[in-house]
């Protein structure tokens, strides 16, 4: 939660207590002005480092997360009201890992690669492609994941050889200024990567800046973002919102699909891009799957998270989030849905609060069903069969993720070529983001564009530069000044025959 006074200054209150975090700066555009000249003096000595100079600090660094492991959690559980095990295990761990595997890739993902020709004018010639750092990259992210979302994506861009200026979210910018104590602690140099701490101006002003801009948050916001990228004619990589659908078949194992749709409906109370937000169910096995979901989230333990082991689900960490939660919710009541589990604010005295929720009889003129929550709520549907679940998997403006649960993977895989999702997860949902190695990201505009992980996110910090050299070269080229029809001639013999198969 957060208020600007008129010291431009912004305070950040804990969400789970309401009590106050600390204040930041609310930079305006002056300031990111500053923050972009010295990056962009800074960058040029960063990227003559090279891969394996840059290599050594973010190797650093990863080292450095985990010595201060506890420190970190501690900061990402005050700022958002999650869970220790929510902050270790999909914030603290992602960055260590994330740290040490574009130290290791970057070079592999940017490396110069030699390209074959069998074009006349250029057979015999060097060709490479390589790929040379934008400059300077402007990082905005949102308040869900403050190291995985705002921080992670710095962490290529940074290996690619940019400099970076990061807007965390107005609401947890404290844990990007902890990591930015440890870069400066690991040897980064000055400049190269900054933290601009403020509102949606000071992300707008961060656009107007930069030579490329990676931002994840809302639909909306990420709509405004591109417009003032295009204006500018810089390249935007946009990673937005979701509404990922979860299918259970009538063959799959009903316990493993239980678990899956009632742990990754709630985890980080459900404030995930790629959370479980609906569940269609074959009837044969429908029952069963509701109540054993209903139970398991009915057991769910929800409270001010204090360490390790306290509480299974912590608070929201946006305000206005309790409103489209509770909104969503009553919007579904009222149109026939039936409440299992949870459907309110609970009894907590102070904070951000919605418990964790399971409705049914639910329909897709139900906001639940079509507009992302990002809160702790599973509605589950019944379907008569697999085709009926894919049509209504895919009537969504989103895209991100989806899941289907079936102990036939090879009809699950081929069911999955079906859904118009960026990543399919067949018996799983969401640990797919933890393999650094495969791309992420929307497969509808609704959920953005470009791609998060994997080589296209590293090359996307990057303009590429093609080469040509000419090693044996004669001194005047066949097809040059002056024209005569002798030589014309000639070169017309020579494309006749190459075009007739010898290039093949
Ligand atoms: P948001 O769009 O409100 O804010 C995101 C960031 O944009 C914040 O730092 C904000 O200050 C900044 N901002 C606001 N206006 C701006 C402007 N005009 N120009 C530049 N920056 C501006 O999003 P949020 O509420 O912080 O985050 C939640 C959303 O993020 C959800 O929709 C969620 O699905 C999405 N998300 C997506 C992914 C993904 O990988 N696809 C990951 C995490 C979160």
């Amino acid at each position: 939660m957060t208020t600007t006074t008129e010291t431009a200054t912004i305070t950040v209150h804990a969400p789970a207590t309401g009590e106050v975090v600390g204040t930041v700066p609310d930079l305006d555009a002056a300031a990111v002005h500053a923050l972009a000249e010295r990056a962009r003096a800074a960058q040029p000595g960063w990227q003559a480092l090279g891969f394996a100079g840059r290599a050594v600090i973010l190797r650093k660094m990863q080292r450095w997360i985990m010595d201060h492991a506890d420190e970190l959690v501690a900061t990402i559980c005050a700022e958002t009201g999650k869970t220790h095990e929510d902050a270790l295990i999909a914030e603290v761990n992602y960055g260590a890992a994330a740290f040490g595997f574009w130290a290791r890739q970057a070079p592999r993902y940017l490396g110069d690669s030699r390209v074959r020709t069998t074009q006349l004018l250029v057979r015999g010639k060097r060709l490479r492609s390589r790929y040379r750092p934008v400059g300077v990259v402007g990082v905005i992210g949102p308040w869900n994941y403050p190291l995985t979302n705002s921080f992670g994506d710095a962490i290529p861009a940074l290996a690619a050889g940019n400099a970076v200026i990061l807007k965390p979210s107005e609401v947890t910018p404290f844990t990007s200024l902890l990591l930015a104590r440890g870069l400066a602690e690991c040897g980064l140099p000055d400049g190269v990567f900054a933290v601009a701490t403020g509102t949606g101006a000071t992300g707008a002003a961060v656009v107007d800046e930069v030579d490329m801009v990676m931002f994840t948050g809302s639909t909306t916001t990420g709509r405004r973002v591109a417009a003032a990228a295009a204006a500018r004619l810089i390249p935007a990589s946009l990673e937005l919102g979701g509404k990922d659908p979860m299918i259970v078949l009538a063959d799959a194992d009903v316990e493993r699909a239980a678990n899956h749709a009632a742990y990754y409906a709630t985890f980080n109370c459900g404030q995930t891009c790629i959370a479980v937000e609906r569940c269609y169910v074959e009837a044969p096995i429908y029952d069963e799957f509701v109540a054993r979901v209903s139970a398991k989230v009915a057991a769910l333990r929800q409270g001010v998270p204090n360490g390790p082991g306290s509480v299974d689900v912590g608070s929201l960490t946006f305000a206005p989030q309790v409103e489209v939660v509770e909104r969503h919710v009553a919007d579904a009541v009222a149109r026939g849905a039936r409440l299992l589990v949870g459907g309110e604010r609970g009894d907590q005295k102070a904070g951000l609060w919605f418990q964790p929720t399971v409705l049914v009889d639910v329909d897709h003129s139900m906001e639940i069903m079509r507009e992302e929550t990002f809160g702790p709520t599973l509605p589950i549907m019944r379907v008569a069969d697999a085709d009926e679940a894919i049509r209504l998997a895919n009537d969504s403006a989103y895209g991100l993720s989806a899941s289907i649960f079936t102990r036939d993977v090879a009809r699950g895989e081929a069911l999955g070529r079906r859904l118009e999702a960026g990543a399919v997860t067949i018996n799983d949902a969401v640990v797919n983001y933890t393999a650094l190695e495969l791309p992420m990201g929307g497969a509808k505009p609704g959920s953005g564009i470009g791609r998060r992980h994997g080589k296209e996110g590293i090359t996307k910090y990057c303009r590429q530069q093609s080469m040509l050299s000419s090693r044996l070269h004669l001194r005047h080229d066949l097809h040059m000044h002056p024209y005569t029809a002798r030589r014309t001639g000639q070169l017309f013999a020579l494309l006749k025959l190459l075009n007739r198969g010898l290039t093949r």
